[in-house]
């Protein structure tokens, strides 16, 4: 259920309250003075939340704007190439 914004004229209490989208009341009762409170404009709240999913997308989202910087590639070290001491192998064509 979506979350809507209602303010009080009478007190000024800003609150919110969770209502099903089939059955969104135009006002509600004001927990503090009891008045009848309208339903308020408010923002969008499509970056409240905590899921895995969205700290995947803020932690790529700040890899464009601040990169990490690293001194070496990740993973273990690079071994070096195998030289062969066959003298044998010396008398193969080369590439
Ligand atoms: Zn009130």
């Amino acid at each position: 259920m979506p979350t809507y914004a209602f303010a009080c004229r009478a007190c000024g209490n800003a609150f919110d309250q969770r209502h099903s989208m089939a059955e969104i009341p135009d006002q509600v009762e004001c927990p503090e003075c009891s008045e009848p409170a309208p339903r308020a404009i408010s923002n969008p709240r499509l970056g409240v939340g905590n899921t895995t999913a969205m700290k995947l997308q803020d932690a790529t989202r700040a890899t464009a704007d601040a990169p990490q910087v690293v001194t070496q590639l990740p993973g273990r070290p690079r071994k070096p190439t195998p030289v062969s001491r066959n003298p044998l192998h010396q008398k193969l064509p080369r590439p």
